[in-house]
């Protein structure tokens, strides 16, 4: 089981960058199979082919480098600004108010219950991100070998995890051990 890194619960965008990750053991995707990306998308199995699959690893991509430009402060490739372009306006929702116990925004879809309309829903989401108040808290996770982003709530938060954290310390921890050993003539 993987924990959810800080800001996956506020913004699909950034939980679906993180389905993709690197472990010890190679590439570990939440999305390598359709009937697997239908459940992530909460889309019923059937209605998910190898195309539509490819479309949303493909928008993965493009929001992942959307992401990365804006945490190293550099405009992102033109293809991924199209692509999560595209994905936005593939479904025709248009945004409603509800007022259930206050003022809501809820977007009604064309096509409920659609792939367009799930790819979409993650698109807006990307770009009310990037162009939002969560843009400047994007971050990458530091730990050598994770590829997660997180959104840094708190100014000292450096992982995307308690276990990156750990493992980064367990790290510092063993380079210091192989120094000590090395040049003990320090210790003197
Ligand atoms: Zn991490």
């Amino acid at each position: 089981m993987v924990t959810a890194a800080p800001g996956e619960e506020r913004s699909l965008a950034l939980a679906l960058v993180n389905t993709r990750r690197l472990t010890a053991g190679g590439v570990d995707d939440d999305l390598a199979e359709p009937s697997a990306a239908a459940e992530w998308l909460r889309l019923t199995a059937a209605s998910l082919d190898a195309d539509d699959l490819s479309r949303i690893t493909d928008l993965r991509a493009a929001v992942r480098e959307l992401l990365a430009a804006l945490a190293e402060d550099r405009s992102p490739a033109a293809s991924a600004v199209e692509t999560v372009n595209a994905a936005a306006r593939a479904d025709a929702a248009a945004p409603q108010l509800t007022w259930p116990a206050g003022p809501h925004r809820e977007w009604h879809s064309t096509s409920p219950g659609s792939v367009e309309e799930a790819l979409a829903a993650v698109a807006r989401d990307a770009i009310d991100v990037v162009t939002g108040d969560l843009g400047p808290l994007v971050r990458p996770c530091e730990a050598h070998g994770c590829v997660r982003f997180f959104f840094r709530e708190h100014a000292r938060r450096r992982w995307c995890s308690t276990t990156c954290g750990d493992r980064v310390r367990a790290a510092r921890h063993q380079r210091l051990v192989v120094e000590q050993r090395e040049s003990p003539q320090r210790e003197a």
